[in-house]
């Protein structure tokens, strides 16, 4: 992992204030549920950072506390919900990362990996999708320390191969139409393939690369084949942005995390950089191009959060400047995050890590850090370094 952008100490003193405020504020929120979108992991998730950058301040306390509650409600009843947004795989993912990552006591997930493994081996209706989907549950077995978390990876590979829609132009994945909740995507009658991170092929993109650096069966060839196809939708030279929303959509899409050039760069450029294929992140560096255009002739971003906001667009230019070197990513970089430093968070912005001021508060420490912001791996945007890659070996040892 490369460094990270150099910013102003004026812009820096900045973010560390706004993080302070952030924190102690969301300190004072007791969350409802134990979720990774809106709930107690989430919280864990920020304030187990806010402690690796601000030891002084007792974050480390309430980033435990946080997490423990998170695991509690898997405990009192186990969740339907196996989903990285909204349930098993995301609350556990957190509590495997910061485990991993020495921000907390490791616990013990083993129950989380046999679930989720028989889940997966079922007959059970899977979408294939990052946040609602077997997309999320493979980032879970990438992060999990569990020997059965290659069991699981192999049969997640397995099934999405299986899923995908193969031609000569590569593979992808359909939504059906009854899963289209973006009223843009509403009147597609077949179902589309979309190409965002959010919902679509990207967001598939750094788990098939651990997978394929793990040895999975399959991972690498698929990883290919998704790679191709989602290159071969580039939209011609002269549009506003690189990527359309879908495919066969020749509407440039919006620049975010869940749909647009900047997180599907950022996804591509991750995956390349794991696997060692420079074309991967060239074609990244030319959505760079693409946003930075964009921005130029005045691209106008109104949410504030990591999803579609300002915030998402500081931490990822600055994870692209990590993973590629790329200087006009470290320009967009600080661009983006002088635009998060000055965005309003008002109460009505709720606190969560999409959309709220977590997720604002995790751009903005991601920044000031100098050391890897690790933690977006949960957003398909990085992969784990080599160490990841032996833990398997190491428990059966
Ligand atoms: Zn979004």
């Amino acid at each position: 992992m490369g460094s990270r952008v150099i910013i102003g100490g004026a812009l820096e003193r900045a973010a560390a204030a706004r993080i302070d405020a952030l924190t102690r504020e969301l300190s004072m929120r007791e969350p409802q549920n134990g979720t990774l979108q809106s709930g107690s992991a989430g919280h864990a998730l920020l304030f187990a950072y806010a402690h690796r950058r601000f030891p002084d301040r007792g974050w480390d306390t309430v980033a435990q506390r946080r997490l423990d509650h998170a695991l509690a409600t898997l405990a009192d009843a186990p969740p339907a919900d196996p989903w990285l947004v909204s349930g098993l795989s995301g609350i556990a993912w957190v509590a495997a990362h910061l485990g991993r990552e020495r921000l907390v006591e490791a616990p013990d997930l083993a129950a989380v990996d046999e679930t989720l493994l028989g889940l997966v081996q079922s007959n059970w209706p899977a979408h294939y999708d990052l946040l609602g989907g077997l997309g999320g549950i493979a980032l879970y077995a990438c992060e999990s320390p569990h020997p059965l978390a290659s069991s699981l990876l192999e049969a997640i590979v397995r099934r999405l191969d299986a899923a995908a829609e193969h031609s000569s132009r590569g593979a992808t994945w359909r939504t059906e139409p009854a899963r289209l909740r973006l009223s843009r995507f509403r009147e597609v009658a077949d179902g589309i393939l979309d190409l965002g991170v959010a919902h679509g092929a990207a967001g598939l993109l750094t788990a098939l690369a651990t997978a394929a650096l793990r040895g999975t069966d399959g991972a690498r060839r698929l990883l290919d084949e998704v790679t191709r196809w989602l290159i071969d939708q580039r939209l011609p030279p002269g549009s506003a942005a690189l990527f359309p929303w879908h495919a066969d959509g020749v509407e440039p899409a919006r620049a975010g995390w869940c749909y647009g050039d900047p997180g599907i760069a950022a996804a591509l450029a991750a995956a390349g950089d794991a696997v060692g294929d420079a074309s991967w992140l060239a074609v990244a560096c030319d959505a760079v191009r693409a946003t930075a255009s964009a921005t130029s002739s005045g691209l106008s971003v109104r949410a504030a959060g990591l999803c579609h906001g300002v915030a998402g667009l500081a931490h990822l230019f600055g994870r692209l400047y990590r993973t590629t070197g790329n200087a006009e990513a470290a320009s967009m970089a600080r661009l983006w995050l002088e635009r998060a430093v000055a965005a309003q968070i008002g109460p009505e912005i709720p606190s969560d890590l999409f959309n709220g001021a977590v997720g604002v508060a995790l751009a903005l420490l991601g920044a000031i850090d100098e050391r890897d912001p690790s933690w977006d791996r949960v957003l398909a945007v990085s992969v784990g370094g080599a160490e990841q890659f032996d833990v398997a070996e190491t428990g059966r040892a």
